[in-house]
């Protein structure tokens, strides 16, 4: 799409364009808001020197015809800021607040790479996010506060930007709803939450919002969509912009014009982009993962069941040398576990040869106690575990387990742990490594050290993904 494509779907940018056009407006505004302040009818901030100034006041121009809509906006804006100062500052300094955090686990949604014309991206993965499970656990006042906290974020890198850049910056959201079962759409108390937050942000953040963009959208979805639409008002229907792209998985987002505008080095692989982070690029979901976030248990363990022939894949975003702790329990019954380092930049349908085995098949069972052991990365990739239940044809199994990234060579080094001799692009070894740990005891040493440095170390927690659901 060429420039001049862009700016008219866009609109124009040039900031100092736009105060000039604007400047009897936003004038009065500003001047309206002062009066307001002597009257102290809010105590804020606003004029030179401050955020709250002509750019700030340029987007309640921009998006309110009438001056005297544009004041009551920016005046109750004002008024919500003073009452949500401590949260407002925490998201200016990229801190999260205590409260936040049992949500932040549960959702899949995060900052994440830029467009083509460097604006921020806040990406949502629908289809992972436990929206259950934050609406059963938080209230939903907290919840709301949650997402405003999030758009301040944003709202904070689109004004530095504007300001830096003299264009006009605003969001693209891209929300990927890649999985995304028949289940989210009952989830009522979830959607009031999002339906409240959208309109306080359309009141508090103007001129905040480019585009929302919905990938790999199901079928059903784009059916109901037509209907939908009538709906919304036309200014967010506006922004709405649906890609019925099947799978960018699968690299492919040449039918979404959106995704085009993308900076695809910066965007995640899951979204056909290059980005891979270590332990996952949103909120460390695992890029591959295709199932909701697991709500752990008390001793850190996730509680599956694994479906009568079927499977789960557990999956680590891994460097040379990073070491990786696992666990497994089965309630009853066994299931066959082996674990899989795919290469970096490796997709399913990809020769399988270029894959290394690290756990050679073996079957764990509900006597055998709890599993642990630490496997080190022979090279760059993703450590794929499966966990597999496909020999048994009636019997679902329960299972927990954990798959912790604990750390690298650096990390070892720094705990002062002695140096391994183990050559990381000699496979043989790493497998012999873990599976005859018991026999010798060279390698018991090494499971030992690795597991003082899990202690140490942060876990970056892996993923789940079952693939018939
Ligand atoms: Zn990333």
């Amino acid at each position: 799409m060429g420039k001049t494509a862009r700016s008219m779907m866009f609109g124009e940018r040039d900031v100092d364009a736009l105060l000039e056009t604007h400047a009897g407006r936003i004038a009065a505004l500003t001047d309206a808001l002062h009066l307001a302040r002597a009257k102290s009818e809010h105590s804020s901030p606003v004029g030179a020197g401050t955020p709250y100034d002509s750019i700030w006041a340029l987007r309640f121009v921009l998006s309110h015809d009438d001056d005297a809509e544009a004041l009551s906006a920016a005046t109750r804006t004002l008024r919500w800021r003073e009452e949500n100062a401590e949260m407002l500052a925490a998201a200016a300094r990229g801190e999260t607040l205590e409260r936040f955090a049992p949500m932040e686990r549960l959702i899949a949604a995060d900052y994440h790479g830029k467009t083509l014309d460097g604006a921020p991206v806040y990406i949502i993965r629908a289809g992972l996010s436990n929206t259950m499970a934050v609406m059963a656990a938080n209230k939903e006042d907290d919840v709301v506060e949650f997402m405003m906290y999030r758009k301040e974020m944003g709202a904070v890198m689109c004004d530095e930007r504007t300001r830096r850049t003299r264009k006009l910056t605003k969001l693209l959201t891209v929300n990927d709803l890649n999985f995304v079962s028949v289940l989210h759409g009952t989830d009522k108390k979830f959607q009031k939450v999002l339906s409240r937050a959208s309109k306080l942000s359309e009141d508090y953040y103007p001129q905040l919002l480019d585009r929302a963009v919905l990938i790999n959208v199901p079928y059903v979805f784009s059916a109901i969509w037509g209907v939908f639409k009538n709906m919304l008002s036309a200014k967010t229907r506006a922004k709405v912009a649906i890609c019925p792209v099947s799978d960018t998985r699968k690299g492919d987002v040449r039918k979404c014009p959106f995704a085009k505008l993308l900076d695809l080095s910066t965007i995640p692989s899951f979204l056909a982009g290059e980005c891979r982070c270590k332990g996952g690029c949103v909120r460390g979901v695992a890029n591959d993962q295709k199932t909701l976030i697991g709500a752990m248990t008390d001793d850190g363990l996730i509680a599956h069941n694994v479906p009568a022939r079927g499977k789960i894949d557990v999956f680590a975003e891994v460097d040379a040398t990073d070491a990786v702790a696992w666990r497994l329990l089965v309630e009853k019954g066994g299931v066959e576990v082996t674990a899989t380092l795919r290469p970096a930049g490796w997709r399913k349908g990809d020769d399988v040869s270029k894959c290394t085995t690290l756990i050679r098949k073996f079957k764990h069972r509900d006597g055998d106690g709890t599993k642990e052991d630490v496997i080190v990365s022979p090279g760059k990739g993703t450590i794929a575990f499966t966990f597999s239940n496909a020999h048994s044809t009636w019997n679902s199994k329960d299972i927990k387990y954990s798959v912790d990234v604990v750390g690298g060579e650096s990390g070892a080094a720094k705990e002062g742990e002695k140096e391994t001799e183990t050559d990381p692009t000699d496979l043989t070894d790493l497998t012999d490594l873990t599976e005859d740990k018991r026999e010798s005891p060279a390698a018991d040493a090494l499971g030992e050290d690795l597991r003082a440095m899990q202690l140490e170390a942060t876990p970056a927690r892996a993923q789940t993904e079952v693939p018939s659901r």
